[in-house]
């Protein structure tokens, strides 16, 4: 293909990568000409237990197809290691795609601190240790593409994932700073939420569903967002079954009441509309942005008479 988007030198980590759509996205940067470390600590999908066979069966995929790849074993809970493994195989590394990821799901009700903490620690933990060793060598090439993995149940919430809800939501915030931080540098941030089928929805979803949901309907987004002619950055997606979208928030009209005479209950129960309606709305896409009506009340100063 003439315009084929290609990872040529470019060496990617691509975390949790044994299964599901972390195999997936390894296959297709690999299959672009990118080295990849292909880390997955081979356990169960509630974190239990470890096993070197899912990474090197996707190693052994890449290398039949004609691509390069190492496997790395490593919990993502020891992330300069497996950032040293791409050094020390390729010299360099341009890609993180964070996507390592298990489930304890339980009522909060019936959640017990661990259930809290593992999940925490794989998600939120995880992604910060892979991305915090590998973010000084993109800072110092002034090059860098990194993907964070989120979820639905983080950004609207669902039924017996409190834990998860949190961690995913968790990453959305690291990623937006990071964005911000990365930007000067050429090191370019976004996180996706996917829906696919894979042996962490395999117990949730119907199994036609599963079938359908392919993971690799989600990675050429991934791909797309870590090829070096993307500029997007700073960016959540929902991505699954052929459907790609950003996401971005909205804000209400929102109510402001002049400052200076104390405010009253009634005042928000008579403009609650206002307040939580979306008849009229702004998209805030920075923090100045979100304080600006906040700094216009203040500056009117107080109502007078
Ligand atoms: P999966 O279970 O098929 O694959 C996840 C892989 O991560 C497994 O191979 C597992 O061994 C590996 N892993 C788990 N803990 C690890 C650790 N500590 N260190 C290194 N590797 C580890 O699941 P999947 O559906 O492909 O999920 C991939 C990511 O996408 C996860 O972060 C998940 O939360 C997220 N996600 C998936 C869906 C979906 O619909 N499948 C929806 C929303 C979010």
């Amino acid at each position: 293909m003439a315009n084929e988007l290609r990872f040529d030198g470019r060496v990617a980590i691509v975390t949790g990568a044994g299964n599901g759509l972390g195999r997936a996205h390894a296959l297709l940067l690999a299959s672009r000409g990118a080295k990849v470390v292909v880390n997955d600590l081979g356990g169960g999908r509630h974190g239990g237990g470890t096993s070197s066979e899912a990474a090197d069966k996707v190693v052994a995929e890449i290398k039949a197809a004609g691509g390069e790849a190492v496997a790395n074993y490593d919990s993502v809970e020891q992330g300069s290691r497996i950032v040293q493994s791409a050094l020390d195989a390729f010299g360099r590394i341009d890609i993180v795609v964070n996507n390592a990821g298990i489930l304890r799901d339980v009522t909060f009700h019936k959640m017990t601190e661990e259930d809290w903490e593992l999940i925490y620690r794989v998600h939120v933990l995880g992604s910060f240790r892979v991305t915090h060793a590998a973010w000084p060598h993109m800072r110092d090439q002034g090059y860098g593409r990194i993907i964070f993995t989120s979820s639905a149940a983080g950004i609207y919430g669902n039924f017996g994932q409190a834990n998860y809800s949190m961690a995913k939501l968790g990453i959305v915030g690291l990623s937006n700073t990071l964005a911000l931080e990365g930007k000067k540098k050429n090191v370019l941030v976004n996180t996706i939420a996917p829906l696919a089928g894979s042996r962490l929805t395999e117990t949730v979803l119907p199994k036609e569903l599963i079938d359908a949901l392919k993971p690799e309907y989600v990675s050429p987004l991934v791909a797309y967002l870590c090829h070096e002619s993307s500029s997007e950055t700073g960016g959540l997606f929902e991505v699954g079954g052929g459907f790609f979208a950003k996401l971005r928030w909205e804000r209400a009209e929102g109510k402001t009441v002049r400052l200076g005479r104390g405010i009253k209950v009634e005042d928000l129960q008579k403009d609650w509309n206002k307040v939580a309606g979306f008849d009229t709305t702004t998209h805030p896409a920075e923090i100045n942005q979100s304080m600006g009506p906040v700094m216009a009340n203040v500056q009117a100063g107080p109502a007078k008479g």
